[in-house]
């Protein structure tokens, strides 16, 4: 049986221009070449799995190269060239400082450095994961690295820059090595699933790429674990099973949902994202960067810091052109909460769940605010509109206001847009009894010959029963606002009691609620202005905090609530002197 050589040794680059992700960098080092520019230490830093220990073999070989080609690369032909890449060169020393970090290690390494090469002109040392040498041999290496015999490069490599000493940073030049995009990862997965004779779909290789997070070893190493999990045909649906990686279809999906207020069916998805064995806080992270990729997606020049493939990119355009800007900020700083809050939740089932019925309502309010006209119907086309009361000669006075051809600003303040929000107490004056919107034009003939009746300017203030009130109330909840709506439900369980003549107040327990009322309230008191024939209703809307239970506590909340019921647990912390985070 043919000896399987993993992926990341088998396609190893040879020449600086077969490195990955890295082109700013090579060549700088092949400048340095070109114009015998070489230092003597190179400290070369980066994330595991970019590139820096091929970079330092590549750079020695081409540097005892005896015939350098056009473009400053190894000819890989000379005598030095094969001794290189049969592994055999006497020109370079690899010291891994991870098991070799004592004086005694060091000062063997300093006694080969004395030693001239035999063929070619330098002799280099890589010293790997450099920031493990102890602080003794850091100093013992000092002196070397300051003076080091002419035919001596050093190029020492780490993944923690910032655990070199000072004394050796100022002796180097320093490269920094990039996190490799995934375009280019997926670029070079391409090449090595052409030439194993493996076909690969895009997806695939994207969904590999982004799990190797910049590094092209892990991404060669995932590669050869999928290969053996799925042969030589790479799909999607077998690397998102085989890397336990969840399709983004699910974050698709949601965000429909989220625009179409389907509040259930995005927590019966979750429900099954978890069963299928999914972290909740994984999740999370997910779908805010599948809300990220939407929001890039707005703008043409933003498109570019999409790292999906073609095929996917087509998807999350569409999806963006459906989501108003507006949705994705708020949806991304809502997830952006919960993930912050993750850590401290106690039940992180019920934060994400809440947290998804709040994307799910971020546009319900959003219709309220922008298409008034589309939720409120024409008033007059629906009969029983004076409940309790008898109908008076006169028209409704909605309509009176509207025919005056001269006062165009007559329609500014009754526009509910200008409402205020997260306020309980709405005293906006009532400037007219309802909102004047697109199906009342086609009333203005009927009503101006009835003008003369009404002044235009009066204001009812008519007194009303409970009794109307709830009709009237329970009217608005089951006729006027649409099906599904939250402030549909809330306002059926809750009826608001009289405080004076034109005082309505609501008692309500969740925060949530409030917020759903809240965007409707400016179409609901113009119903009840217009029919209760009052002008001047308005409404205070109560949260009785106590009855709420999902409000959002602080560590210092909770602690102080359990200290209340568990006084021990002050003695405990004032012992320990704990703190609370
Ligand atoms: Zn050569």
């Amino acid at each position: 049986m043919e000896n399987f050589i993993v992926s990341a040794r088998k396609y190893r680059p040879a020449t600086f221009m077969s490195v990955v992700g890295q082109s700013a960098l090579t060549a700088t080092l092949k400048n340095a070449i070109k114009n015998n520019h070489l230092a003597h230490a190179y400290l070369f830093c980066g994330p595991r799995g970019v590139g820096k220990t091929t970079c330092a073999r590549i750079f020695a070989k081409t540097i005892n190269c005896a015939h350098l080609t056009e473009d400053f690369e190894a000819c890989n032909e000379c005598e030095s060239c094969r001794a290189f890449n049969e592994q055999r060169s006497y020109n370079i020393h690899e010291l891994d400082a991870a098991s070799n970090n004592s004086v005694d290690d060091i000062r063997t390494l300093i006694d080969q450095v004395r030693i001239p090469p035999q063929i070619g002109h330098y002799s280099v040392y890589i010293i790997d994961e450099v920031h493990m040498l102890s602080a003794s041999a850091f100093n013992a290496f000092l002196k070397t690295l300051e003076e080091p015999p002419a035919h001596a490069i050093f190029i020492l490599a780490t993944t923690e820059k910032h655990k070199i000493l000072p004394t050796i940073l100022s002796r180097c030049q320093i490269y920094d090595f990039n996190r490799i995009s995934v375009n280019d990862t997926v670029e070079h997965l391409r090449h090595v699933a052409q030439k194993e004779g493996i076909t690969a779909d895009a997806q695939a290789l994207n969904v590999i790429a982004q799990k190797a997070d910049g590094g092209m070893r892990d991404a060669l190493s995932i590669f050869d674990q999928v290969v053996s999990f799925c042969g030589n045909n790479i799909t999607y649906q077998a690397v998102i099973q085989n890397l336990n990686v969840l399709d983004y279809d699910y974050y698709f999906r949601l965000t429909d949902m989220f625009l179409e207020n389907k509040v259930k069916d995005a927590l019966l998805i979750f429900n099954e994202i978890l069963s299928k064995g999914f972290d909740a806080h994984n999740f999370v992270g997910g779908l805010s960067a599948h809300l990220r990729d939407v929001l890039m997606c707005k703008d043409t020049e933003t498109v570019q810091l999409l790292e999906v493939a073609d095929s996917v990119k087509q998807s999350y355009t569409t999806q963006a052109q459906r989501c108003p800007t507006d949705f994705l900020y708020a949806a991304l700083a809502i997830i952006n909460d919960c993930d912050l809050n993750f850590r401290l939740s106690r039940n992180k089932r019920l934060l994400t769940e809440l947290t998804l019925i709040r994307l799910s309502q971020l546009t319900d309010k959003k219709k309220n605010e922008l298409s008034e006209e589309d939720i409120l119907p024409p008033i007059e086309l629906i009969p029983e509109m004076h409940l309790g009361q008898p109908v008076v000669t006169q028209v409704s006075p909605a309509p009176t206001r509207q025919p005056v051809p001269n006062k165009p600003t007559a329609a500014a303040p009754a526009t509910p847009t200008a409402k205020p929000v997260n306020k309980n107490m709405l005293s906006t004056p009532p400037p007219i009894s309802i909102s004047i919107t697109k199906p009342f034009v086609q009333q203005e003939k009927t009503v101006v010959h009835t003008t003369t009746k009404v002044s235009t300017t009066e204001k009812q203030d008519n007194p009303f029963s409970a009794d109307s009130l709830e009709k009237a109330w329970k009217h608005f909840a089951n006729e006027v606002i649409p099906e599904k709506t939250h402030a549909k439900n809330i306002m059926l369980n809750n009826l608001p009691s009289i405080e004076d003549k034109h005082k309505l107040k609501l008692v309500l327990d969740q925060i949530l609620q409030e917020n759903s009322i809240n965007e409707i309230l400016s179409e609901l008191l113009a119903f009840l202005r217009h029919n209760l024939m009052n002008d001047f209703i308005k409404l205070e809307i109560i949260v009785d905090i106590t009855k709420e239970n999902t409000k959002v506590m602080s560590p210092q909340d909770k602690f102080s609530k359990m200290a209340e019921s568990n006084p021990a647990l002050l003695r405990l912390k004032k012992e320990f002197g704990l703190e609370i985070d």
